[in-house]
């Protein structure tokens, strides 16, 4: 086959492949019941070039998904890193340490780009402080608050195997249970009637 045509047969079949030839890194973003969402993620030890390609990959897999948090298994690699995006705060934590500065609480919708369509009530800490590191080993901290702390949260239990499911009342979890058993993930879903994008994770 030759080189031509093996990107066409890829044009057809994969809407992102247009970015892909561009040189960007768009990956598939893993659903649930991919078993690396469920694996605990190593710490990054090596901040090197491939880290720093994790790094773009997740930032622009993010960007095309229109999410606002991802984690690296969720692009099927396991280690401590994740990406966010809510409003105008951007960036992407490296080795994730997270604490809590009160006893705060927030409750309200969330949703997983491992879950598409799949939107309920999470309760989650009203503030966050998780300390990190960029793709160089700088050492950097990221406060959040409100949307951005729950994505800090959402992502930082992504890294531990952990799932927005877990963290739901036993009858909310029962109901998305339900709606995820009744969902219907092959093929394109990326987009949703009900999306509320600065809320996916
Ligand atoms: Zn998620």
């Amino acid at each position: 086959m030759s080189r031509a045509c093996q990107l066409s047969c890829v044009a057809v079949s994969e809407p992102a492949s247009a970015a892909n030839l561009k040189g960007m890194a768009i990956r598939p973003v893993r659903l649930f019941g991919d078993p690396i969402l469920r694996t605990v993620a190593d710490p990054v030890t090596d901040f090197d070039k491939q880290l720093q390609n994790l790094v773009k990959d997740l930032t622009q897999t993010l960007d095309d998904a229109q999410g606002a948090g991802l984690a690296a298994p969720q692009i099927g690699v396991g280690l401590r890193v994740f990406a966010y995006a809510v409003g105008s705060e951007r960036g992407y934590l490296v080795n994730p340490e997270l604490s809590f500065p009160d006893d705060e609480e927030q409750d309200g919708e969330e949703g997983c780009l491992s879950f598409p369509g799949i939107y309920y009530d999470v309760k989650r800490r009203l503030n966050t402080v998780a300390r990190g590191f960029t793709d160089r080993g700088d050492p950097v901290q990221l406060v959040g608050t409100d949307v951005l702390a729950r994505c800090i949260q959402h992502e930082t239990d992504h890294l531990d195997g952990v799932l927005f499911i877990d963290r739901m009342d036993p009858v909310t979890r029962k109901q998305a249970m339900k709606a995820i058993r009744e969902a219907n993930w092959d093929g394109a879903v990326k987009l949703s009637p009900h999306r509320m994008s600065d809320r996916i994770f």
